[in-house]
């Protein structure tokens, strides 16, 4: 029977909490009446992950599980399980119980609603206060750079239709952010509120560099504005040069030679430096994106797929 409901779920060194993770989900979609799929990524885990998906995978005739050749990160193990899942409705959830299972029925009505991708936002957040801050501040200029409507760009429990589904599956970009993806191709994006809890063992998995990774990717992937502020910020300060210069000009005939200064000029033209190489580094994070995409080199490399009808 082709399912209704796939849940997608991205999995990395997350041993402690899948089959917890599982004793949450599978009651939770079989109290929704409807056919369903479940589908793990196993994203190269280093622990027990894989054993227990497989073992998983066996029990549960819903639940299929792919293993990448090593860690190609969150959003291509979502985009290897896109490619895979036939629902009509695609939900992504995370493996660490952040997002609660139980909140999936109240997705999948407001797709009912009549809309194609439902959001969600983070009601009440239980993660760092430096963790929080920093996604505002985020959230703020994502939204202000790329346009899109969204009021939390990090929380990955949402809903997708099929539609939107097969349009990212179309996509064969190297580096991604599903959510601001999905957005693009959106007719009716809606958004409610989830509830969140703490990780509910082990560690996140992203890195303080991992996270500036991420937001490179979000930033590059959906919007050129960085590119445009930098030129716009490079136009201002010549003007301003030119100014300067015209003043220093009319000071010279008023007050004659000066030699004071030469150390604030120092600090002054330290500035200016970090700004050039700032925008030189803005413009190689796009370079180094074209440079991977022309590669065209396969974005993530699929060991195995347990479970379903490729038995094993
Ligand atoms: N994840 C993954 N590959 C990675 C990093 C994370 O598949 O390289 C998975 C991880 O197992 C989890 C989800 O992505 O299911 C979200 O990761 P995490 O909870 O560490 O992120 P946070 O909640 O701290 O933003
Ligand atoms: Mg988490």
């Amino acid at each position: 029977m082709t399912p209704y409901l796939s849940v997608v779920v991205p999995v990395y060194n997350e041993e402690g909490n899948l089959d917890n993770l599982m004793q949450r989900l599978y009651p939770a979609l079989t109290g929704m009446k409807r056919p369903f799929e479940i589908i793990f990524t196993d994203d190269g885990s280093r622990d027990r992950s894989l054993e227990i998906l497989k073992r998983l995978a066996k029990e549960y005739p819903e639940v299929r599980v792919i293993e990448f050749n090593g860690n190609f990160g969150q959003h291509m193990a979502i985009m290897a399980a896109f490619e895979i899942s036939r629902g009509e409705i695609v939900v992504t959830l995370d493996a660490d119980l952040q997002n609660p299972p139980e909140e999936i029925p109240k997705l999948v009505a407001e797709m009912e609603n009549g809309h194609d991708v439902v959001g969600t936002i983070r009601h009440n957040r239980q993660d760092s206060v430096f963790r929080k801050s920093a996604s505002r501040l985020v959230n703020i200029t994502t939204r202000k750079m790329t346009g899109m409507k969204m009021t939390d760009y990090g929380c990955m429990l949402r809903a997708y239709h099929r539609n939107v589904v097969n349009n990212i599956n179309r996509c064969h970009e190297a580096s991604t952010f599903i959510p601001a993806l999905a957005q693009t191709f959106a007719s009716s994006p809606s958004e409610i509120e989830v509830a969140h809890a703490e990780r509910s063992a082990g560690e996140s998995k992203y890195s303080f560099y991992k996270l500036i990774r991420l937001n490179f990717d979000l930033m590059t992937g959906f919007s050129v504005v960085p590119l445009q502020l930098f030129a716009l910020t490079g136009i201002v300060t010549a003007l301003g040069a030119v100014a300067f210069a015209l003043f220093l000009l009319v000071r010279r005939f008023m007050v004659g030679a000066e030699v004071e200064g030469v150390f604030t000029l120092f600090a002054i033209l330290f500035f200016f430096i970090g700004i050039t190489i700032f925008g030189i580094g803005i413009v190689g994070e796009y370079v180094g994106r074209i440079y991977q995409e022309v590669r065209r080199r396969p974005r993530y490399v699929v060991r195995r797929v347990y479970g379903g009808s490729d038995e094993g």
